[in-house]
């Protein structure tokens, strides 16, 4: 058992020192948000994430878990600090520390001694530099200083298994004492380690968020253009796919990325190129192309309908991926944005975000019990989020409901052979126009 203390119960916080003290470990969680961390003691999740309830609940009755606001009660005897506090974009587009630095002056007062300090936000090159700096600076003198960079990979939606079964634990570690100490936390997962110093492990975080965003935009603007040569982009996957150098993973074309890390990493990353005088060319791109395909999908509600201006658009779902109730940087919201301001009349369903959404989105924007509510004398249905509940949609009832016949399938979660076939009018990403029998259809790995 080792002591742990976790500054900032966000997504990767509340996860990290909850599966910590899952694997047998006493755990304190800090953070600044009185409210959240009463609601914590109180057994109430500050975000939905499918197991964390019950694992929260688990720990703190067994005593492994506890919440603190005071970073000094709460790493008072801890030999880990996990620093997990938020790096929003800031308004120039670089990462804001502003609450790294935070963090990190505070726990300057109060770090025991000896304890390694783990910087687990997302940061830029030389952030572990800079807390390094700030608690020489104003801890106390002599001390013994461990600063390791140990990115977080979970997503949000599985970030359970993420954490307790990842794919590689990465540990930029300059000094060998804390290199034993984090290998024998990390013992119990029994998952591959990336060693390395901890500028490269900074660089490895962006590096993989930076890659996959790329992956999305490329397979968006893929699927435009098979749209426009009348190929089926799931099969172009597929087929492209199949060789082991490209793989399915991540490309499935959509709405493009959205969330709280994807399009703030990629524009940090942005910011550090041209820091370093190493301007970066295809990242600007995944962001514009990014962009692009929210216009691009509302031009096709538009053209479909004959301009949206009062008519009704039923909107399945506002989270930025299914499985969370997280809205940040939701391609969804900012469809229903632009919808709105063309003079569309929304009535929007999500299974768990909506609460979050509401004060987001445009006043005017109804929002409804389940999916077949939002199709309700509905013009046009737009499937924004890929929630499981609306992959099985009774068309039949859709088509009686609706006013209009148009669906788009911005996730590519139907068979536009079964929703055509009901008389409606299947609009997905990239999908061919001419339907192919079901035998020719090539065999695709969701991801
Ligand atoms: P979040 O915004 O959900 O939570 C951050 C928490 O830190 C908030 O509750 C805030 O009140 C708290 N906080 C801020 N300053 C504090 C301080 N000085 N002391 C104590 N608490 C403080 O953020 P998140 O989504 O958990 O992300 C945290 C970091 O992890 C970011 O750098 C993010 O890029 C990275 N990350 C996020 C994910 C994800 O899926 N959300 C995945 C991997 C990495």
């Amino acid at each position: 058992m080792r002591n742990i203390a976790v500054i900032g119960c966000g997504y990767v916080g509340l996860v990290t020192g909850t599966c910590f003290a899952e694997l047998g470990n006493a755990v304190s969680c800090i953070d600044t948000d009185a409210g959240k961390i009463r609601g914590l003691r109180a057994g109430k999740m500050p975000f939905y994430e499918p197991g964390l309830l019950e694992l929260v609940l688990r720990n703190q009755h067994s005593g492994r878990l506890r919440f603190e606001t005071s970073v000094a009660d709460g790493v008072a005897d801890a030999e880990f600090v996990f620093i997990a506090v938020g790096t929003p974009m800031a308004q120039n587009g670089e990462a804001d520390l502003r609450f790294v630095r935070q963090a990190a002056m505070e726990l300057a007062r109060c770090v025991p001694p000896g304890a390694v300090v783990v910087n687990k936000s997302t940061v830029p090159v030389e952030t572990g530099d800079l807390v390094a700096s700030i608690l020489r600076e104003h801890g106390p003198d002599g001390m013994q200083l461990s600063v390791v960079s140990n990115p977080e990979f979970l997503r949000e939606g599985c970030a359970i298994s993420d954490f307790m079964s990842p794919d590689r634990i990465v540990l930029g570690i300059s000094d060998a004492r804390a290199l034993e100490k984090m290998k024998e936390l990390y013992a119990p997962l029994n998952a591959p380690l990336v060693i390395t110093d901890v500028r490269t492990a900074e660089m490895i975080k962006y590096t993989a968020n930076a890659f996959l965003a790329m992956k999305i935009s490329f397979i968006n603007e893929i699927a435009n253009l098979c749209e426009r040569v009348d190929a089926d982009v799931k099969d172009v996957v597929a087929g492209a796919g199949a060789d082991r150098r490209i793989g399915t993973a991540f490309l499935n074309p959509g709405l493009g990325f959205g969330g709280s890390c994807f399009p703030k990493d990629v524009s940090a990353l942005t910011h550090i190129a041209e820091k370093y005088g190493v301007p970066s060319r295809i990242l600007p791109a995944v962001l514009l192309a990014n962009k692009y395909q929210i216009e691009r999908t509302l031009d096709k509600v538009d053209s479909a309908l004959g301009g949206v201006s009062g008519k009704l658009v039923g909107l399945l779902g506002l989270a930025f991926k299914p499985n969370t109730d997280d809205i940040r940087e939701s391609p969804a919201l900012a469809l229903a944005q632009l919808l709105c301001e063309r003079g569309a009349l929304i009535a929007a369903h999500d299974p768990e975000a909506m609460e979050n959404a509401r004060t987001t989105l445009p006043p005017s924007v109804k929002l409804v019990e389940d999916a077949y509510e939002a199709a309700n004398d509905a013009d046009a249905m737009i499937v924004a989020t890929d929630w499981n509940e609306y992959k099985q949609l009774d068309f039949s009832i859709v088509r009686k409901i609706m006013r209009g016949n148009t669906v788009v399938d911005a996730r590519n979660i139907y068979d536009p052979r079964t929703v055509s076939k009901h008389g409606l009018n299947y609009i997905g990403v990239g999908r061919s126009a001419r339907l192919p029998a079901p035998s020719l259809d090539a065999a695709i790995v969701d991801v």
